[in-house]
């Protein structure tokens, strides 16, 4: 049996969505700025999908500028907050993705910002009041915090702290790209200057995401050499990929609800089986819980045994993918800083699984079997 439950890494296109995007590898090949009839037909395809991103996110179309994917709608708002004068310090967190990580550190190495990390409690959520202070006691800053982690799942009330930068006139990020498509972001009702999304993590193409610019935001372009995406991102357009994620997105909303009860059910099947087959079995940070975690992500920590390093190689070998990594020691950069982070003990295996609507019951049993046959526990 083969079992992909490593869709927080990527998630596989949807058929529906390869319908949509063909004619636009195929037929509709003009460059969408040319002025000639193969030309037009192309950038209305752009712009039919800018608006329908839009209308789900409850926001201008205008506000919608597509990228290569999460990584760059990261970093270009970040190095765009700080180039626009309109920040001097970031404050984020020890456990949001390297591309916004690595962005804010390689900007505070080169002398260009003070970063501060928001303190975090022993799951991971950050501390409000000690943003709070950060904020009081610093000039004018970026908030970047994210919506969902991918490593452990924690859910944060980006509503809440989008309140509180307004409250502190900080600018606000929120890397949403774990949480887009799951959940519905409805622009209008949160104070956020910037979302990113990232198709191929529902069921998209790779290559291809979104960075939310609020409108009375100015920030400059990132990529220079041409006027596409209205001076913001020069290059010539993927259009395949803006199809195919305008398309994703659009069935991600359609059935969100009916895709969430689904996938909530196959995370509550792994844990109620691990904590039978596993005795001593943990989740890290809130990705026990049904509620305060992204539905899709299970984080699990093993109990310690002789075989916990081997053990994604081991569930490779059954077929079985998945990710995950034991806390970095200290002084070491290999390993989770997620975890890290966490104070997680290093000596336990941690294995991330991730959910999608294709995943079954089935695989999930598969999936345990396996794992207490890997701990030579009878499942
Ligand atoms: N941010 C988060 C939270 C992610 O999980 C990822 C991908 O793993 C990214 C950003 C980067 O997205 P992309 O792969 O589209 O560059």
């Amino acid at each position: 049996m083969q079992v992909y439950l490593d869709n927080a890494a990527t998630t596989p296109l949807d058929p529906e969505v390869l319908e949509a995007m063909k004619p636009y590898l195929l037929d509709h090949y003009g460059n969408p700025s040319s002025i000639h009839s193969h030309g037009r037909q192309v950038r209305s395809a752009i712009e039919k999908s800018r608006r329908t991103v839009a209308e789900l996110l409850n926001t201008s179309p205008a506000e919608i500028f597509f990228t290569s994917g999460g990584t760059e709608a990261d970093n270009h708002a970040i190095t765009g907050s700080l180039q626009s004068g309109e920040v001097n310090h970031i404050i984020t967190s020890r456990i949001e993705h390297h591309a916004v990580l690595h962005t804010v550190q390689h900007l505070e190495k080169q002398d260009k910002v003070k970063v501060s990390y928001v303190e975090l409690d022993s799951q991971g959520s950050p501390e409000p009041d000690h943003l709070e202070k950060l904020l009081q006691s610093n000039g004018p800053s970026l908030v970047s915090l994210m919506h969902a982690n991918n490593e452990i799942g924690n859910l944060t009330d980006i509503k809440k702290i989008g309140e509180v930068c307004r409250q502190y006139q900080a600018v606000f990020h929120s890397d949403t790209v774990q949480a887009m498509a799951h959940y519905r972001h409805d622009l209008q009702d949160i104070d956020v200057h910037f979302v990113v999304g990232s198709a191929h993590k529902f069921h998209g193409p790779k290559g291809i995401g979104f960075l939310y610019v609020k409108a009375d935001h100015k920030i400059p372009p990132f990529i220079h050499g041409g006027a596409q995406e209205r001076n913001m991102r020069g290059g010539t357009e993927n259009v395949t990929g803006i199809v195919g994620l305008a398309k994703a997105l659009q069935i991600a909303y359609e059935k969100m609800d009916d895709h969430r009860q689904y996938i909530q059910g196959l995370k509550r099947h792994m844990i109620e089986q691990l904590e039978v087959t596993l005795p001593g079995v943990k989740f890290n940070g809130l990705s026990g819980g049904i509620d305060n975690s992204l539905y899709t992500v299970l984080n699990v920590s093993l109990p310690p045994t002789d075989d916990s390093e081997m053990l994604l190689f081991n569930l490779d070998i059954n077929g079985i993918s998945a990710s995950g990594g034991s806390a970095c020691s200290s002084g070491s950069n290999v390993g989770s800083h997620v975890l890290a982070a966490l104070n997680s003990d290093p000596q336990r295996a941690s294995v991330r699984f991730s959910f999608s609507k294709y995943n079954t019951l089935e695989e999930v049993d598969y999936v345990v079997q396996k794992v207490g046959e890997i701990f030579q526990v009878k499942a």
